[in-house]
């Protein structure tokens, strides 16, 4: 698509169209939008997004996201603190807490191993999860990883890691088509797969 000449919109469109799901055409009506609307508009706009970045950062213990040392779930004591329940990424404790079908602590990877993409298990936040076992009163992690090769390596590794403490170690129910992600699975299908999760023998 022709850029307009216009150095101030072009710097818009070309930083919106870098967002995940938006087009060059997507991102040119975005900033056409943002151009039209009330000067407060925009200016929240950009606050918010400043703010974002500047006041949150991934909480010390589980790498949620958070606005303090710990996040929401971590600080919220009517949370089973004997189950943790370890995702891929922020967006799946998303997915999950959206289902309520599940009331204990989270741990986000931050990824899956993949020799491929050359992501190995040191690089993932799989030494603090086996840390957390070692120091909390945990009786069960549930593996909530995306189904998918990669999901089943760090499944299995993860569970051979935690063998040797006395503890459960639960998969999702199977059901979940290999390949999806829970982000993009309805509530209902997730939910179950939480309630009815295998334990790991
Ligand atoms: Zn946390």
């Amino acid at each position: 698509m022709k850029e307009l000449g216009i150095s101030a919109l072009d710097h818009l469109i070309d930083q919106l169209s870098q967002l995940p799901g938006i087009g060059r055409k997507t991102a040119q009506r975005l900033a056409l939008f943002i151009l039209k609307s009330e000067p407060e508009f925009a200016t929240e706009l950009a606050e918010a997004i400043v703010n974002l970045k500047q006041n949150t950062h991934l909480c010390k213990r589980c790498f949620n996201i958070a606005e303090d040392d710990l996040c929401a779930i971590c600080k919220d004591t009517s949370r089973d603190i004997h189950k943790i329940c370890v995702v891929e990424d922020i967006v799946d404790v998303m997915a999950i807490e959206e289902t309520h079908t599940y009331h204990g602590l989270y741990h986000v990877l931050g990824g899956v191993i993949s020799p491929l993409a050359g992501v190995s298990p040191d690089q993932l936040h799989i030494k603090e999860l086996i840390r957390r076992v070692q120091d909390e009163p945990i009786d069960e992690v549930l593996l909530a990883i995306n189904p998918s090769t990669e999901g089943e390596t760090t499944i299995i590794y993860i569970s051979e890691q935690l063998k040797p403490f006395n503890i459960k170690i639960t998969r999702l129910a199977s059901g979940i088509p290999i390949g999806s992600h829970l982000e993009y699975l309805d509530m209902a299908t997730i939910g179950r797969a939480i309630q009815s999760r295998q334990e790991m023998k």
